[in-house]
């Protein structure tokens, strides 16, 4: 029996964030129900769509079991708790399904008593925050909507409603962050005690208002006080040794858990597990095929309406780039990957991948299994970049 998750992506927001480089976008309310009418149809009509797109399921896939659902974005807590229901409904009836785990992605402004007690009663017990940083000024320098007080208050609601399961994301790397309010920032998170906590680092590319300004060396995003390189990297140091010191455990680059609360649905991902994503832009993997919709959700919407699916992506995985799949998605959790087991499934020796690796310190061998020195996570992008050569 085979266990399946289910992504959900809701790609509307209230503002755009000045370092956002994904796919969302801020519409009219009026858009959020015809768009999660044309998701419940794409889950109730997903074989059909998928066989007509050129998409085969595993045979696998008739008795698989969906036991974790998440809903990312986007801001999905800005819709009104009867749109969640309804898809949650939906995923239901079009399923066999044993939910252990049904993540909601929410920023903390968003989020009220009476919507909180809604998502508990439709299933939904773990809740992930775009907290982001404490500290008002680098919030406000980057376009969220919250600020520091919305969290402790959205904090206390979620737990009120019963939600045992909450993780705060926060960034290293935000505009005007120093090492003072970096840590601040640790101490407010560890003093609320999340269960689980993912700690990102800005990326800098063209996808982003932020990105591009650093790039070109703009002023109007603040560019120009955002952290160097090195302070980006000690930050993300100081937070793995923090949360080290407070218990929690470091299982994924940017993933800390208190025992227990790993995240059922995300490790799906790492270890090539197959999920289902439905939505615009959201991506799939059935284990022999990948793929993805259409990013732009007025274009996704019209196509399910005539009753089609628009694939923009579709490619069948090859074992050469499921090999490099195993390692680069194996080596960002910290327990390794084994290198006798993969060698023998694709029927390759990876003794020469990992030498200059090993011989650099970048990753450390015991027996069969390979990880990454947890001394030099914070340049885990040069593992990948010299292993993918
Ligand atoms: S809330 Fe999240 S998804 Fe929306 S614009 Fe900000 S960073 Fe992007």
């Amino acid at each position: 029996m085979m266990n399946l998750g289910i992504y959900v992506q809701v790609p509307f927001c209230q503002t755009k964030c000045t370092y956002c480089n994904f796919h969302t976008g801020v519409v009219s309310l009026g858009r959020f129900a015809p768009y999660v009418e044309a998701v419940c149809r794409e889950i109730r009509g997903h074989r059909e769509l998928y066989r007509a797109a050129g998409i085969e399921l595993p045979a696998e896939f008739g008795s698989a079991i969906v036991d974790t659902v998440y809903f990312g974005g986007g801001t999905p807590s800005l819709l009104e708790p009867e749109l969640l229901g309804r898809m949650i409904g939906a995923i239901r009836q079009s399923f066999s399904n044993e939910f252990i785990e049904v993540t909601l992605e929410a920023d903390p402004e968003t989020v009220t008593a009476e919507k909180a007690e809604a998502w508990v009663a439709a299933r939904i017990n773990r809740v992930s925050f775009g907290v982001q940083s404490f500290s008002d000024q680098e919030l406000a320098a980057t376009g969220r909507m919250h600020r520091r007080g919305d969290i402790y208050r959205a904090a206390g609601i979620l737990r009120q409603a019963g939600i045992r399961n909450i993780s705060f994301d926060l960034i290293a790397g935000l505009p005007f962050q120093t090492a003072e309010s970096w840590r601040e920032s640790l101490g407010e998170l560890g003093k609320l005690g999340p269960e689980h906590v993912s700690v990102y680092v800005l990326e800098v590319d063209e996808g982003s208002r932020l990105g591009l300004e650093i790039l070109e060396s703009g002023t109007r995003y603040s560019a120009g006080a955002v952290p160097s390189d090195d302070a980006m990297a000690d930050f993300y140091e100081a937070a793995c040794a923090f949360l080290g010191d407070l218990g929690y455990h470091h299982y994924e680059i940017s993933n800390w858990a208190k025992p227990g609360s790993e995240s059922h649905h995300n490790l799906k991902y790492w270890r090539r597990e197959s999920y289902l994503g439905f939505g615009a832009g959201a991506h799939s993997f059935s284990g022999s095929q990948r793929w993805a919709n259409a990013h732009d959700a007025a274009a996704y919407v019209g196509a399910i309406e005539t009753g089609r699916l628009p694939v923009e992506q579709l490619e069948t995985v090859t074992p050469e780039s499921a090999l490099e799949e195993e390692l680069f998605l194996g080596l960002r959790q910290l327990d390794g990957i084994n290198v006798g087991r993969i060698e023998k499934k694709y029927g390759v020796g990876l003794g020469k991948r990992f030498e200059a690796l090993e011989a650099a310190g970048l990753v450390e061998r015991r027996g069969n299994v390979v990880r990454l020195a947890p001394a030099r996570l914070s340049v885990s992008n040069e593992v990948f970049v010299e292993l993918m050569r």
